[in-house]
């Protein structure tokens, strides 16, 4: 019997941007057979001593699902418990073993590495697909009516779909009428350090490196707050350390002053201050409060932004290289449906309805999170550390409920957050609205996800080998430093 349904149409996508996010996309889009051309400006995906990256369950199970898990294993480390200790005393308020069975829910693992060796896995993984990644082609303007782009060499391209991952900074941001951000009174630093430096110091390496547990550790400050935890290929150790703003205004390609760092470390505890002694020189990203984006598809249909060209985040967050692989993913979850030209628009719009929430609420958090582990002294900070304290004494887990609740409202957040698939919300958009969409339109379709055509080989998804500080923490989403 011949079958009435439209063949899947594969279009061209122009990438502006070879970051997480652009990367990312270019995979998901190539993997179920569109066209994909990314035009980055640096001259290579520069990996250059690049920091700390926190990889959750919800972005590792992604790329795990892209078949990625051997290539990832090598360079990510599995975290198993956080530390949540005081910056200026270094006591240990609390601590935390991530549990197998959320993780198993999850279909995924809680990883740290090198942000350059994950932006690395996805650029090799995106040439090996086909991907054409064009280096030192910066953009120097964008017309989303024409579908065009052009470079700074003059150079015209086109595509069916332009999609801007080019970051906060870049210009597919400013096509969406957005007012500038404003600075929020803290600055983070990132850096490594070599894990042969630690080792030669017996009291810091034990501490870090000597625990039942491979854990990442939080400082809590007064308008300070610090991150460190070991990085795959298991050479260096990264440390994130917020301060307040001093008028720094820097990048993560920019290598900033060390002293800056230092000074914040100042009011540190001991082997706060040893790990910044030791420290490569840093770069310093300023938090800034960006005003949301209200629309992420430009008027012509044919534009849409992702990655923090759409959402920033506070630099640093455990969630942003997850966001940005997120979008790919789901972008291309949707585009793995096309048939037909104007379903174009329906599925960027598809794409802004299903990550907007998503993105924003993460963010919400994210920002509250710092505020939370930043408290000045005062009340809320007295009544954090206590609650916190009678936990730890009582032999309870920092996330554990303290009340009669089953577990913490943060605890639920992370569960939810963690376990979020990316991919498979798309497939329920389709499944929901998607087939009802073209039947009404009085096309035929196929009852079988075409998420499944791949151009390589699909592979299997690897094997996953309050109480009241709830309402503390929750009264800090959002707010502002
Ligand atoms: C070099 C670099 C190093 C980083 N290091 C870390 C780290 O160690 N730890 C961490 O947690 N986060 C790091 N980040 C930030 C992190 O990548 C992002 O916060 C997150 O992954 C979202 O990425 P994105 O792809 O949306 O945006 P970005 O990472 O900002 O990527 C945007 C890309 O677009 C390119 N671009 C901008 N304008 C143009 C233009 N006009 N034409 C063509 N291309 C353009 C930029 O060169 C960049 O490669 C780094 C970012 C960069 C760019």
């Amino acid at each position: 019997m011949v079958s009435d349904t439209p063949k899947l149409l594969l279009i061209d996508f122009l990438i502006v941007g070879g970051g997480i996010s652009g990367l990312a996309c270019a995979v998901a889009l190539r993997r179920v057979g569109h066209r994909v051309v990314v035009v980055e400006a640096d001259a290579s995906i520069n990996t250059e001593n690049s920091g700390g990256c926190r990889m959750a369950p919800n972005l590792s199970k992604i790329l795990y699902h892209w078949g990625l898990h051997e290539k990832l294993a090598p360079v990510a480390l599995q975290s198993q418990a956080i530390d949540l200790l005081l910056y200026e005393t270094g006591e240990v308020l609390g601590s935390h073993v991530w549990d197998e069975e959320m993780l198993r829910d999850a279909r995924g693992e809680f990883l740290f590495g090198h942000y350059g060796d994950l932006r690395k896995l996805l650029y090799e993984a995106a040439v090996d697909l086909g991907v054409h990644i064009r280096f030192s082609a910066r953009v120097s303007s964008i017309d989303p009516d024409a579908g065009s782009v052009t470079l700074v060499s003059g150079e015209r391209l086109t595509a069916d779909v332009i999609v801007g991952a080019d970051g906060t900074l870049g210009m597919s941001r400013q096509l969406f009428d957005v007012d500038e951000p404003e600075p929020h009174n803290i600055n983070m630093y990132s850096t490594t350090i070599p894990k042969a430096e630690i080792l030669k110091d017996k009291a810091l390496a034990s501490y870090l490196y000597g625990q039942k547990y491979r854990s990442m550790f939080s400082w809590f400050g007064n308008g300070r707050l610090s991150l460190g935890f070991p990085l795959g290929g298991n050479k260096d150790f990264a440390l994130f350390v917020y301060g307040p703003n001093d008028g720094r205004d820097g990048d993560w390609e920019t290598e900033a002053p060390i002293a800056g760092m230092r000074r914040i470390l100042e009011a540190a505890e001991p082997r706060l201050r040893k790990l910044g002694a030791l420290a490569r020189p840093p770069i310093c990203v300023p938090a800034l409060d960006y005003p949301e984006l209200e629309d992420w598809v430009h008027d012509s249909g044919r534009m849409v932004v992702i990655g923090e060209a759409a959402h920033p985040h506070p630099p640093g967050a455990i969630q942003t290289c997850a966001m940005a692989v997120e979008d790919g993913a789901v972008l291309a979850k949707l585009f793995s449906h096309l048939r037909a030209e104007d379903q174009i628009p329906n599925f960027l719009y598809a794409f802004e309805n299903l990550r907007q929430p998503r993105c924003a609420a993460v963010t919400k958090k994210e920002f509250g999170d710092i505020f939370f582990m930043s408290l000045p002294p005062g009340e809320m900070q007295e009544m954090r550390d206590t609650m916190m304290r009678q936990k730890r004494d009582a032999g309870r887990s920092a996330l554990e409920s303290s009340g009669d609740a089953e577990e913490t409202q943060e605890w639920t957040e992370i569960k939810v957050m963690f376990g979020y698939d990316a991919e498979d919300e798309a497939d329920n958009w389709w499944q929901e609205w998607g087939v009802l969409r073209e039947r009404a339109r009085g096309r035929e379709v196929p009852c079988e996800s075409f998420g499944n055509m791949i151009v390589v080989e699909q592979q299997e998804t690897s094997p996953t080998k309050a109480t009241s500080i709830e309402s503390l923490r929750a009264r800090f989403a959002g707010r502002r430093f």
